[in-house]
């Protein structure tokens, strides 16, 4: 390696991408409105393109209050969707609880199908991200803006797993905020600003950090408090008594103003920064589509799953267990159909398991072409219904993806060793949730308390969140 190309890559190391969100969802303060345009033309000015991340209740009331200079403005920088009514009971995690997965995701798609479009007319663009309130978008969120062409989700679950970076999970590329901005808005003095200073500071030193998600809510500026307080406790009053929230004084404001412009420099100064928009980092992990993998591969792949349920790197491709299975199922259905290995084996990606999963409860041994005839069954179902089985039913016997898929790993590589699978297969209890459930992330999923009613915990909504574990992949490193 040349000393230019030690350099090099150095200098990368170093980089740390920065993303700048404005989340706009106060539709009923006016003085919001010239807060949008302020960031928007801020941001413009010094050539960086944010994300507003909008509702269609606020995009619909620009229009209603004839903004066209700010729409103009903010259509200049990346549009996000942040939900239909935001705040409004029952809000998504409130009724996705009440719903299985299918069901979710055909609710998601009725509800916000309206908005999503009201964004693409009002700004001129398509949104590229879903972020969707109240926090922790459910997997029918993830599925159902997949399916309308948004496969980028802000709000993700993961804030231990990859250090808070971008987690492939549902099929989506899920984001998290890592720095609040507006923590400062309401202090006397420069300590509060100060500690943000600080706190900007050691991310950007955090090892292996690369990518800064900064948010902020333009509406702080102006108002005191947040105008969705009055959904407190999942009390949802009539349009009538909808209350502009307190406004700050003119100075308070110029203050608040100067500060975050200040910060704004701060960011843009310290070495190694690099603004960037979702849709370029998008671009940046989006996996080949026309990726399809050796029979090598797949053994080597059977490998790593064999010894623990978990993602697996192969060569520059991480692939969640989800995507195992179905690489694995398709080797097997395609030996037993045809008498050899298939040479190449196509990439799905389908949804995990979408009910409560089976369990091997002892070991069982079952003659190799009924497990194989297995194999084609649920290959098929794969292309049929793309999602993971929940329950594998031999011979009466229930068990999870996980004992089946530990006996269909060991068979696989039994096949390419010796020609054939073992004439009896033994399969044992194994785990049936991957590795990445013992993370924080699957153990304490959280809805925010104070908006909802106070008896809501949302335990439908973990357990589904729980079995989209097997989705779960970290994006790759060196893309970034
Ligand atoms: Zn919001």
């Amino acid at each position: 390696m040349t000393s230019k190309e030690r350099l090099m890559i150095r200098r990368k190391n170093k980089m740390v991408y920065f993303l700048f969100a404005l989340d706009c969802g106060d539709p009923i303060t006016p003085e919001a409105d010239d807060c949008m345009k302020y960031w928007a033309d801020l941001l413009a000015k010094y050539g960086i393109k944010g994300c507003f991340v909008i509702t269609g209740a606020t995009a619909r009331a620009l229009v209603d209050r004839g903004r066209k200079d700010v729409i103009k403005s903010v259509s200049k920088h990346e549009i996000a969707y942040h939900s239909d009514t935001h705040s409004i009971h029952p809000t998504s995690a409130e009724y996705l609880n009440e719903m299985d997965l299918n069901s979710g995701i055909n609710e998601v798609i009725k509800k916000e199908i309206k908005g999503i479009n009201n964004l693409a007319e009002i700004f001129g663009q398509y949104p590229v991200i879903s972020v969707q309130p109240p926090g922790n978008s459910p997997p029918a969120v993830n599925y159902a803006m997949n399916l309308m062409n948004i496969p980028i989700i802000g709000h993700s679950i993961f804030t231990s797993f990859n250090n808070g970076l971008p987690v492939w999970y549902c099929n989506c590329l899920n984001f998290r905020y890592h720095l609040f901005m507006d923590s400062f808005f309401s202090s006397k003095g420069n300590d509060a600003f100060n500690k943000k200073k600080e706190e900007i500071d050691s991310l950007c030193e955090e090892k292996d950090r690369g990518l800064i998600s900064a948010f902020t809510h333009p509406a702080a500026i102006v108002a005191k408090s947040h105008w969705d307080l009055i959904f407190k406790d999942g009390k949802n009053p009539p349009l009538s008594e909808w209350l502009v929230p307190p406004l700050r004084p003119k100075t308070e404001v110029e203050n608040i103003k100067s500060g975050l412009k200040n910060l704004l420099f701060y960011i843009l100064k310290k070495p190694g920064i690099k603004p960037v928009t979702y849709k370029e980092l998008y671009n940046l992990y989006k996996e080949p589509a026309d990726k399809w993998f050796s029979q090598d591969e797949v053994i080597t792949l059977a490998k790593g799953i064999g010894r623990e349920l978990t993602y697996q790197k192969i060569g520059k491709i991480i692939l969640s267990p989800v995507e195992i299975f179905s690489l694995i199922l398709y080797s097997l259905a395609k030996f037993k159909e045809k008498k050899r290995l298939p040479v190449q084996i196509p990439w799905r990606k389908p949804m995990g398991p979408t009910s409560q999963l089976g369990r091997l409860r002892e070991k069982i041994e079952i003659d190799s072409s009924i497990f194989l005839d297995k194999a084609i069954k649920l290959n098929q179902d794969i292309n049929r219904f793309h999602r993971l089985p929940a329950r594998v039913n031999i011979n009466q016997i229930v068990m999870g993806p996980g004992d089946f898929l530990l006996a269909a790993s060991k068979a696989l590589i039994a096949i390419s060793e010796k020609g054939n699978p073992d004439k009896r297969i033994i399969i044992k209890p194994a785990e049936n949730y991957p590795s990445v459930i013992k993370t924080i992330d699957f153990s304490q999923i959280e809805y925010p308390r104070w908006l909802f009613p106070k008896n809501f915990k949302g335990e439908n909504l973990i357990k589904r969140a729980r079995l989209q574990s097997w989705t779960v992949k970290p994006v790759v490193k060196s893309a970034m």
